[in-house]
């Protein structure tokens, strides 16, 4: 398999539309197959950090992107009684970084016209649920719900999102887990720009977390309010009792967590306004098989706490198409891949499973450690900028080795 290559792309989310766009624009044959008929700018607030934006600069939309987000000089978490558990500065680190706040739709939208531009045939409403060798193993056959197939085609990019079915088909030894909890999130408008400039984070205890993360304009707006999005964090058999609670009670617990949200809560009615979404823990020992590879959620969905899901799945695109770009066999160019991958996916993998119960679980003595000992940590020197290092995405392990290599580095 040398030169051209005939790929299909299952999923048009941020990992398969980035994907798909580098490399029909490196000459290959692309088709992309998504299950949604019209897929439009859902979802609530993502948070687009410097890895993302390198990779969005290289794609040519960053500037499109921005221009619809909210930049954010840091994190800011902190107690119901007002004590700060940490603040993470982007400014902490060398190199001028930021990063955005945005609604998942605004990207969703940007990268999908971009796909749309890039020469890839998108073919929507085009859901794939099995793949077949062909006789002579040199290509997949994609096949439909109802069995019909298409192709073949000789690479396939499996990025169907957090619940993937074709990950499930792997052979090799994964580890594919639904957290008990995840979190209510509403994206309103914020007329009078409460939030700005920061993810503010309020908990109670591990059990309790309400955030605000300024989200910008939203998709297909170039003016208009600025949207934050509010959320709740809630154990999934706790989430539909929160809401069945009513409007008046949802909005005061929120507003205890967070004042300022008095003002967007306004525009609320229902509390099924409230979305819930359970979170993923998925890791895979490899991210390729034959003449598969897994990008973004579909190999390594997370919880939100490190807020890497979007910009891991733009680093997981670029790399494959650095990969498949230096040619030869592209078997071994997917070998290439995994390598390349590693250490960074491990990190957060690992970083982000160890993390979410200090946050969201019912240990109520992560708690009380976390508001005593994340303060006095923070305030060791260096430590501040080792946190915001992980924030930005640039983490690779915790030994020495070569740094994580971005587009344009
Ligand atoms: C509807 C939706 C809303 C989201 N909202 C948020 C949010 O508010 N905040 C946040 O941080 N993250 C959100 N995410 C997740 C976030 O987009 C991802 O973590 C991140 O962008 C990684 O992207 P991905 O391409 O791996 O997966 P995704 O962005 O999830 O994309 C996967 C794509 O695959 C398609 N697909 C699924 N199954 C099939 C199939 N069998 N055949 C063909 N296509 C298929 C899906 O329709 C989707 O377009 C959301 C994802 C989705 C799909």
């Amino acid at each position: 398999m040398r030169g051209v290559l005939d790929i299909g792309v299952i999923g048009a989310g941020t990992a398969g539309s980035a994907a798909a766009t580098l490399l029909a624009r490196a000459g290959h044959r692309v088709t992309v197959y998504e299950r949604v008929a019209e897929p439009g700018a859902v979802g609530a607030g993502i948070l687009l950090q410097p890895t993302g934006q390198a990779v969005l600069r290289a794609l040519g939309v960053l500037d499109d992107v921005v221009a619809r987000a909210e930049p954010l000089d840091g994190l800011r978490c902190e107690t119901l009684e007002r004590r700060t558990v940490f603040r993470l500065r982007y400014g902490a680190l060398d190199g001028g970084h930021r990063g955005f706040g945005l609604h998942r739709g605004a990207l969703f939208e940007r990268l999908f016209a971009a796909a749309a531009a890039s020469g890839a045939t998108l073919r929507t409403g085009e859901a794939i649920e099995d793949l077949v060798a062909t006789p002579s193993g040199d290509g997949l056959f994609f096949v439909h719900p109802d069995g019909s197939r298409v192709g073949p085609h000789e690479l396939c990019i499996v990025a169907d999102g957090a619940r993937s079915h074709l990950r499930d088909d792997t052979s090799f030894r994964k580890r594919i887990r639904e957290y008990p909890w995840g979190a209510m999130w509403a994206v309103l408008d914020d007329p009078e720009a409460r939030f700005t400039g920061v993810l503010h984070q309020v908990v109670d205890g591990t059990r309790r977390m309400v955030g605000a993360l300024p989200s910008g304009l939203g998709p297909g707006s170039t003016a208009g309010p600025r949207k934050v999005s509010v959320f709740y964090s809630v154990r999934h058999d706790r989430a539909e009792a929160w809401r069945a609670r009513g409007l008046d009670a949802c909005k005061r617990e929120l507003r205890s967590f967070l004042p300022a949200l008095d003002g967007p809560l306004q525009a609320v009615t229902d509390p099924a306004q409230f979305v819930f979404t359970r979170y993923m823990d998925v890791s895979m020992p490899r991210w390729h098989a034959g003449r598969v590879v897994y990008l973004g959620d579909a190999a390594h969905a997370m919880s939100p706490q490190l807020g890497q899901g979007a910009n891991l799945a733009l680093l997981d695109a670029w790399t494959l198409a650095t990969v498949l770009a230096e040619g030869g066999d592209a078997a071994a160019a997917l070998a290439r891949y995994t390598r390349m991958r590693r250490s960074n996916l491990r990190f957060y993998t690992y970083a982000t499973r160890w993390l979410t119960p200090w946050f969201q679980s019912d240990l109520a003595a992560l708690g009380v450690l976390r508001d005593h000992g994340f303060a006095a940590f923070m305030r060791v020197p260096g430590v501040e900028a080792l946190m915001v290092k992980v924030m930005t995405g640039f983490a690779q392990g915790v030994g020495v080795g070569p740094s994580l290599q971005l587009p344009g580095g």
